[in-house]
């Protein structure tokens, strides 16, 4: 999902609404915006589809009056799957005794379940399927004085991994989890600050981005002062690494470097790990793209886009049904023929997940008229399922989870298939000892199994690590 909010600007809404739109590969389900207004009150609109067909328009932006606002897009991964209920989409709200409090979050919850349940129990009302609700429950049950410590408490309890932007009716909050897994960043634009899911949100504002907010540290902007605090205790911080492979886009900028570079680097890494002799050097589009770019540049095959990409469409990964996958890699990729006739083609993509967009891409490159097809992959075989936001599907549809490389390579029907290496990812994302097994610096556990977070309500439903 993707999440923004800003504070100290007329209309803030506008704002959170551009900066949405520029977070919408994050997402594209849903949508979502809550503002305040001293004499309006807390408002709010939630709607299905792109921001750019919502919010947009005069009658939807002209019920989120105020300077306070904060926006989220939806990509489903907990709560309900297929069909998203509007009750499931964010922000959530809650008025309590001292308060309206607002809340968009990033991540997913790995005891959601566990404390829903010890919630319901206890008198809670839950009005959507998702996990991200339970911390409004929390802070309505917090005995603290103020939004800040409430929020504080809430977070304390859940587990797994969140960027939370919350707001009050005078403060913009900020918070990231422990280990940092998702990614929230701090900008600022004259009298207003921002936070955002990426820097590319900021950009569209022409915001200045000032900093990351830190792994386990929690911002609150009132008034134009913005205060940090540490709520939890201190552990090494985990980002995700498939936001550098694929889920960032390439424009933001994650640890001081734009995700284009390092996605780039991949695609060196990956010539130098597994060379092939070949015509033509193509990626899958669009994610696979930068890869591609540094695989050529390194192996010295010529660059081609093999491949167009209907810009109309949405990313296939993200339409949550299975038969909408299916059709939907035709409905978006199309073979540039006279380019591929002949050729012996290295494909570039960044990821093989069940494996479908894969199988079908290869026919659709053989029916070119392809010699050859040779599949380079921008991450290592994605094996296990991530429960920490990012929508992979349960362990025995992971191709990776049942296959060796060489069966993947037969199943997908091509001549070489390759995968980059755990440790060449890393040093491609900046590590130059590549992962130390010890204490790596990324979440890689959909690629590695090691849970930096133990998943408890998939352990209590019989999931084994
Ligand atoms: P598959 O067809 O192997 O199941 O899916 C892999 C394709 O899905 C890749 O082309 C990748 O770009 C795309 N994709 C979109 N969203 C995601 C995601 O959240 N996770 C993964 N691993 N791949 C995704
Ligand atoms: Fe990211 Fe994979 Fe970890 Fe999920 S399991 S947070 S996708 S690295
Ligand atoms: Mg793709």
């Amino acid at each position: 999902c993707g999440i923004f909010g800003a504070i100290g600007l007329t209309d803030a809404a506008n704002f959170v609404a551009l900066g949405l739109h520029a977070l919408q590969h994050r997402g594209q389900e849903a949508g979502g915006i809550v503002s305040h207004d001293p004499v309006e009150g807390f408002n709010s609109a939630r709607r299905f589809g792109y921001v750019r067909d919502n919010f947009t328009r005069a009658d939807v932006m002209a019920t989120l009056p105020g300077s306070l606002a904060i926006g989220h897009v939806r990509y489903s991964t907990a709560g309900s799957k297929g069909a998203t209920a509007i009750r499931d989409v964010q922000p959530f709200f809650g008025e309590f005794a001292i308060g309206g409090c607002a809340i968009a979050h990033n991540g997913n919850l790995t005891n959601a379940a566990r404390l829903r349940k010890d919630l319901i129990e206890r008198g809670a009302i839950f009005q959507s399927s998702s996990d991200s609700e339970c911390i409004i429950h929390l802070m309505a049950r917090s005995m603290q004085k103020t939004q800040a410590e409430r929020l504080k408490d809430a977070l304390r309890l859940v587990e797994g991994a969140f960027s939370v932007i919350a707001m009050t009716r005078t403060k913009l909050m900020g918070v990231r989890d422990p280990l940092g897994v998702r990614p929230l960043v701090l900008g600022r634009l004259g009298d207003g600050w921002f936070l955002a899911s990426e820097t590319c949100a900021l950009d569209i504002i022409g915001a200045e981005f000032i900093r990351e907010i830190e792994p386990g540290e929690m911002v609150v902007i009132e008034d134009g002062v913005l205060q940090s605090s540490r709520p939890f205790a201190p552990a090494k911080s985990r980002f995700c690494i498939f936001e550098q492979v694929y889920f960032s886009r390439p424009d933001s900028i994650i640890g001081g470097r734009s995700v284009y570079e390092t996605r780039r680097q991949i695609g060196v890494e990956l010539a130098r790990e597994a060379p092939i002799e070949a015509d033509l050097v193509c990626p899958v589009p669009d994610s696979g793209t930068p890869a591609a770019i540094g695989y050529a540049a390194e192996s010295g095959i010529q660059f081609g886009l093999g491949i167009t990409r209907n810009q109309y469409m949405g990313r296939t990964f993200i339409e949550p049904t299975e038969q909408i996958r299916n059709m939907g890699v035709r409905l978006k990729l199309n073979v540039n023929k006279s380019l591929i006739r002949g050729k012996r083609v290295i494909l570039v993509d960044d990821s093989v997940v069940r494996g479908t967009t894969s199988r079908k891409i290869k026919d659709m490159i053989l029916d070119a008229g392809a010699a050859e097809v040779h599949f380079r992959i921008a991450s290592p075989p994605t094996a296990w399922p991530c429960f920490y936001g990012v929508d992979t599907p349960e362990r025995s549809k992971l191709l990776a989870a049942t296959m060796t490389e060489d069966q993947m390579r037969d199943w997908i029907g091509v001549d070489s298939l390759k995968f980059i290496s755990l440790d060449g990812l890393y040093r491609a994302a900046g590590e130059a000892q590549g992962r130390d097994p010890a204490a790596p610096r990324y979440c890689d556990a959909c690629f590695s199994g090691e849970y930096p977070i133990a998943p408890a309500d998939k352990l209590d439903q019989g999931f084994e690590m």
